[in-house]
């Protein structure tokens, strides 16, 4: 079965050239990387809009290559995805991520830091084992379930009984499901009644130009016109939301007026280290 696979292997990276033996050699070190421990997790802040108040966090792997340097997930995701790599790396993100936040949970309180949000590849959930993978995490770290959330996105989604299944039992164990990039996918609305969310996590490419005034009334605003409706339907369904991407304090403005209360984005904060996070903790708590 072995030569079979091989042979076939071979013949897709004869026809493909020279880009697949890069991925496989891009496989390869990935494999290497996360041996040696060159994967990092940094956390950027989900804040409440009205008062720049931390109320949760992103997980977000970071490369730290030994002589390209930081490596960001565009460049090196897809690949992990296509070798399976992501399935340990992923486990290792959900696994530091609930010790995190856990860390965070003991020395901040219940209170401090509602949800850690991560994000999930539809290879993670087509493993047979990605469920127990999450249980062990919150039993092992001691985080409660209902403080993390599983970022999924609609191309990660809509494939797949074993994955419905997964997201089904995730959300029995109580653990809060966002879909990601909402707004961008053909089939955002069907995504709703296919996968038990708990949060939508509005596109940047929504919250970019939505300050812009472009002198219609604004119920007529075109630029507004998909954050009103997520907004509406997130409320009409019960849903919480996050706006990304947020760059500007004008846009800050102009989400809290249609409704948003969570944002992510540079303007708020960057992704950071955990001490990063544990810094502005600290600062709320002294508040
Ligand atoms: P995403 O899940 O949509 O994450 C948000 C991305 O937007 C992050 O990029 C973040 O740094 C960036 N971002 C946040 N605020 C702003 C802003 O105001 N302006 C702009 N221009 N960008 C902003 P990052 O960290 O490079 O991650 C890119 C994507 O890689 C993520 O998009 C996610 O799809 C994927 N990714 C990252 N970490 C993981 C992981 O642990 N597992 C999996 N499966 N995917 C991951
Ligand atoms: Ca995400
Ligand atoms: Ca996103
Ligand atoms: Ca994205």
């Amino acid at each position: 079965a072995k030569q079979g696979g091989k042979a076939g292997f071979v013949r897709y990276a004869e026809g493909m050239g020279e880009p697949v033996l890069a991925h496989m050699r891009l496989g390869g070190e990935l494999r290497r990387a996360l041996d040696d421990g060159e994967f990092r997790v940094v956390y950027q802040p989900i804040v409440r809009l009205d008062r720049n108040w931390v109320i949760g966090v992103e997980a977000l792997v970071r490369w730290h290559h030994p002589t390209r340097g930081v490596v960001s997930p565009a460049e090196f995701i897809p690949a992990a995805e296509r070798t399976g790599l992501i399935v340990p790396l992923g486990r290792f993100v959900l696994r530091e991520t609930c010790r995190q936040a856990a860390a965070w949970l003991a020395e901040f309180g219940p209170d401090a830091l509602k949800e850690a949000g991560l994000n999930v590849s539809a290879r993670q959930l087509h493993d047979p084992d990605f469920v127990s993978d999450v249980a062990d995490a919150l039993t092992d770290s001691g985080l409660p379930c209902e403080r993390l959330v599983l970022e999924v996105t609609e191309s990660g989604v809509l494939r797949g009984q074993q994955i419905s299944r997964a997201l089904c039992e995730l959300d029995r164990m109580g653990i809060r499901l966002a879909l990601d990039d909402f707004g961008t996918g053909e089939s955002s609305l069907s995504l709703l009644r296919a996968v038990p969310a708990a949060i939508v996590k509005l596109d940047k490419s929504f919250v970019d130009g939505i300050e812009i005034d472009d002198g219609r009334p604004a119920a007529a605003d075109a630029r507004q016109a998909v954050a009103r409706a997520v907004i509406q339907l997130a409320h009409a369904l019960g849903l919480d939301t996050v706006a990304e991407g947020i760059e500007s304090a004008e846009q800050v403005a102009a989400l809290l007026e249609l409704g948003y209360t969570r944002g992510q984005g540079f303007y708020l904060a960057e992704p950071m280290p955990a001490a990063g996070v544990s810094r502005l903790l600290a600062r709320q708590r002294a508040v």
